[in-house]
Formats: structure tokens, C-alpha cells, sequence
């Protein structure tokens, strides 16, 4: 079920993902982000919930496999177009798939990473450009922002009146790297996923530009939203203590990307972890493959 975050945003999680509805229930609405493949029907049940209308449109924060995964599905359904940054077009037409996820940093979005997907998509002419004024199409008081560094083409959503800051993964508003945090759901500013962030320097000059914002409230693709008094000096000391993580492929050379993609990647680097990772693949396998046999033998 959609949970209102404030008058006009309500958040919908999936997993650790969320996606966004900008208006309010009897008005027109805008959907921001479409989850993860498979989470369609549960977002359009929701939305109908909500709304009991489609959409004027959805926007896209990014194209990233769970920003985007229900995307086609949702915007065929409710015939809809997908407004994203020129700059994220390439990996929503086609042109070009995201530098490899690098998983070489660590950190449990690093590991779980390693069976996640890094392709652009094809949703062909249903893909838009977001209006060159900053308007965000079918949600007025709204405007969309350029945040770019966890992907080329990454945009942020502000509403000025009361200074709410939708901010895709610009950054996340929980630790992407701890296990525990999956299950806590401990709510705090942090770095935007590592292995699919390809340029560190540009994803700090984003942050820094959403925390002069001095935004009220921030919701992000993964975390629930912080609001409160403070939110405004919390992200700006977040941005003063911005460290990139200490290793990974893209942390000193980010790749270079254009209007049709990615165009240059640094040398891949070792990955440390991989031969744990297989380690600990192999004695996963190992006691399944004796779990089964003693089922077998009981049998
Ligand atoms: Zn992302
Ligand atoms: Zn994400």
C-alpha cells in the first residue's frame, strides 16, 4: 500500500526499494520509479488502491534495473510515457548498457550486486526527455533537478513550496553496506549504492547541490524518508564528511559517458572478495547437495 510521506507524496516499498506517487488521490498524480521486474502488478493494484486512475505520466529517477524493472509493463498497461534526463535516454532506448557493476569495494550491496543486472533497457518511443524548464509533466509545484554521479542522466525531484526532496539514488537514506541494516531499517543520509555508482566526485557535487536546497524532508529510492527539524543540517554535515568508498574500480577513474552512453571504462581492478565469494558459494552448494541426500536416504 502507498504510505503518504507528506500531503501529495506517498512512498510504496518493495523489498528495499521504493517507488513514489506525486498528487493526491482524486487529482492528477505522476508515478516516480517503477521498481524492481515482477513488482508491476503489485505497483498498479496499489496505485488503483490509491488513486482508482492511471497516471499522467512516470518518471524516472535513473534506469537502473530497480528503478525501472516494472517500467515497460506499467506505462504499455496505463499508456503512459516515461519521462527520464536526456543523458539516462541511451540506457532506456538501447544505445548503451551501465559500466559494470563493480562489487569490489565490499559492503553487502556489493556482494548482493554480483547477481544483479547492469543492462540499459528498450522501452522504445515511450521514452521522453524531461522538459529542458525543469517542469515535472502532470505534477505542478514540482521540478526536476540534474543530480548526476550515480548515473550520468540522474535526476532529483524538489517541490519548493515546502522544500520536500524526492531524491532518487542522488544518495540513500539508510546503509547500504551493513547487512543489518536491511532488517533495521535505520534511517540516516548515506552514499548512494558503490558498485553502481560510477563517479564519485560528481555524486558528492550532487549532494552538495540538494543539501543548498535546504531541504524539510528527503526521500530516496532506498530508506524510509527523514524529515524533522534538522534534516537540512544533517544532510549539509553528510556532504561536509562525504568520503567515497576506499577501493573499486570507478573510485579514482570514473568511465566517460555521452549522449549515447557509456564511451570509455577504466581497467577492471582485482576483486578481493571473489575468492570468498566462491568459497562461500561452494559450501552453500556443498549443504544443499547433503541436505538432499539425506532426504533422500530417509526416504
Ligand atoms: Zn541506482
Ligand atoms: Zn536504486
Amino acid at each position: 500500500m502507498f504510505e503518504p510521506v507528506v500531503p501529495g507524496l506517498a512512498r510504496l516499498g518493495i523489498v528495499f526499494i521504493n517507488v513514489y506517487a506525486l498528487g493526491e488521490p482524486g487529482g492528477p498524480w505522476v508515478l516516480v520509479d517503477a521498481g524492481l521486474k515482477g513488482s508491476g502488478d503489485y505497483i498498479r493494484r496499489a496505485a488503483d488502491r490509491r488513486f482508482r486512475a492511471r497516471p499522467e505520466a512516470i518518471v524516472l529517477t535513473h534506469g537502473h534495473f530497480d528503478h525501472v524493472g516494472a517500467a515497460g509493463l506499467l506505462a504499455d498497461s496505463w499508456d503512459v510515457p516515461l519521462y527520464a534526463h536526456p543523458l539516462e535516454t541511451p540506457y532506456l532506448t538501447s544505445l548503451s548498457d551501465y559500466p559494470p557493476r563493480d562489487p569490489t569495494m565490499g559492503g553487502a550491496m556489493a556482494q548482493m550486486s554480483r547477481v544483479m543486472p547492469d543492462h540499459g533497457y528498450d522501452f522504445g518511443p515511450r521514452v521522453l526527455m524531461l522538459p529542458a524548464d525543469g517542469a515535472v509533466p502532470g505534477a505542478p509545484g514540482w521540478r526536476w533537478l540534474h543530480t548526476p554521479g550515480h548515473t550520468p542522466g540522474h535526476v532529483s525531484l524538489l517541490r519548493e513550496s515546502d522544500r520536500v526532496l524526492l531524491a532518487g539514488d542522488a544518495l540513500a537514506t539508510m546503509d547500504l553496506d551493513s547487512w543489518s541494516a536491511y532488517l533495521t531499517r535505520r534511517r540516516g543520509f548515506n552514499r548512494p549504492s558503490p558498485p553502481f555508482t560510477c563517479d564519485w566526485a560528481t555524486t558528492r557535487d550532487s549532494i552538495g547541490k540538494l543539501a543548498d536546497l535546504r531541504p524539510a524532508v528527503v526521500a530516496a529510492g532506498h530508506g524510509l524518508p527523514i524529515s524533522g527539524g534538522g534534516v537540512a543540517q544533517e544532510l549539509r554535515s553528510f556532504v561536509d564528511g562525504f568520503t567515497p568508498p576506499r577501493r573499486g574500480r570507478y573510485v579514482g577513474s570514473p568511465p566517460r559517458a555521452g549522449d549515447r552512453g557509456v564511451e570509455w571504462l577504466p581497467q577492471p581492478v582485482p576483486d578481493p572478495y571473489a575468492r570468498g565469494v566462491a568459497l562461500g558459494m561452494a559450501f552453500a552448494a556443498g549443504a544443499l547437495l547433503f541436505a538432499a541426500r539425506r532426504r533422500r536416504r530417509q526416504s
